[in-house]
């Protein structure tokens, strides 16, 4: 059977205008699909809308009202495009996550997918609907609404299209993956072809173009996914196994992530203090950490870690808690470069550091992983260095 499942994000479906022009880019895949499910995000900023209103009534809105309140921006859009399609002569049926078969475990507002009950899914798509299925929700195990996290919607729609074995189109207001963020670089390139690692890699050092939890499910279940614009247009990036990508740059991309909190931990007048217990209860607050450094001067040990500006509050409150000092810096940016043919490439580290030399730029933390190289530097620094970089590796 020839599936495909269309994810429009909320941009594109922000208004009444945009909800038609969507409907016939859906009636136009129609041509060369048996089978279509489209997952929408709610429109526009509702989301952000209905967060402020919980959090104008209250200090701590309850995790559980806050998806039910949440999941209701999905219905509406969901529920406009099918009316729409109807009056159009399509034949065409909305559902809810819970409807749709989503089945999901874990807290409330970062809920996981455990299981996609498709019997409804396919008896609409067997009486020859077009699904329109809410995005960023499901139903746990009480039967309450849950949500999956912020910018969800795109893990929705891949886990219908694993599901489903369907092809699995990510459209949205830019025309695909570029080298390089084209507000910070108006020559950058958009890129054709890209492996699931190196997308799943930049999603998560700072581009915003897809969530990485996504690109991770499209991996595991090899859905063939794609990235383009909502007018439909085919021309758009396509995500491929890496060994199905013929020619490759050493570096593909370049990724800029802002509002980098660095924060040093230390306790005064002492020489060791218990980093990994800061770390649980820096955990179990919900305070992402990224990099995690041990530095030793004279009789001190610190650690340097790496969160979120928004999170500063917290760690100070919890550190504060355990008795231990800290000092931020704020204002900076990680830059990171990415590419998987670094795996087999000598001398890219070498090149790249090279630049930073050249170019004076401070850099304050380095990592690595199998397929990316992160400098944290400052904020007012981010773009030329990100210039530099490409520059350098011709993107
Ligand atoms: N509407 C949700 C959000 O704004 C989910 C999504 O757009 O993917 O995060
Ligand atoms: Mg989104």
């Amino acid at each position: 059977m020839n599936r495909l499942v269309i994810k429009f994000g909320g941009s594109s479906v922000a208004t009444i205008d945009k909800i038609k022009a969507v409907a016939k880019v859906i009636i136009d895949r129609k041509k060369d699909y048996e089978q279509i499910v489209v997952v929408v995000s709610a429109m526009g900023k509702t989301t952000n809308g209905l967060i402020q209103m919980a959090n104008d009534l209250s200090a701590y809105p309850a995790e559980r009202e806050m998806d039910m309140l949440l999941a209701t921006g999905e219905m509406v859009s969901a529920s406009l495009l099918s009316i729409y399609l109807q009056s159009i002569g399509e034949k065409s049926v909305a559902l809810t996550g819970f409807q749709a078969g989503f089945e999901t475990i874990g807290s409330h507002q970062v809920s996981k997918i455990s299981n996609v009950i498709t019997d409804r899914l396919i008896k609409e798509l067997n009486d020859g609907k077009i699904v329109v299925v809410t995005g960023f929700q499901g139903m746990n195990e009480n039967g309450d609404f849950t949500t999956l996290g912020r910018g969800g919607s795109d893990t929705s729609a891949v886990a219908i299209a694993a599901v489903l074995k369907a092809r699995c189109e990510i459209l949205t207001d830019v025309n695909g993956i570029y080298t390089v963020d084209p507000r910070i670089r108006k020559t950058a390139k958009k890129i054709d072809y890209i492996s699931y690692q190196e997308t799943m890699e930049m999603a998560n050092l700072g581009a915003k173009v897809i969530e990485p939890r996504s690109v991770e499910m499209a991996l595991r279940y090899d859905v063939p996914l794609f990235i383009g614009l909502n007018t439909g247009d085919l021309n758009g990036t396509n995500i491929i196994k890496e060994e199905d990508i013929v020619e490759q740059n050493i570096i593909t991309n370049i990724s800029n992530k802002n509002d980098v909190l660095l924060v040093k931990i230390f306790k005064k007048g002492s020489n060791e203090f218990g980093i990994s217990e800061a770390l649980k209860q820096l955990a179990q607050n919900d305070i992402n950490i990224d990099m995690i450094n041990r530095i030793v001067e004279e009789n001190e040990v610190s650690y340097k870690i790496t969160t979120n500006l928004v999170s500063k509050n917290k760690t100070k409150q919890v550190l504060d808690e355990m008795g231990l000092d800290c000092e931020f810096k704020e204002n900076l940016s990680k830059v990171s470069i990415i590419g998987s043919a670094m795996r087999n490439q000598v001398g890219v580290a070498a090149r790249a550091f090279d630049i930073l030399s050249k170019e004076s730029v401070p850099f304050y933390e380095v990592s690595t992983s199998e397929i990316s190289i992160s400098y944290l530097v400052d904020e007012s620094k981010s773009n030329k260095l990100v210039n530099a970089f490409a520059d350098e590796f011709n993107l």
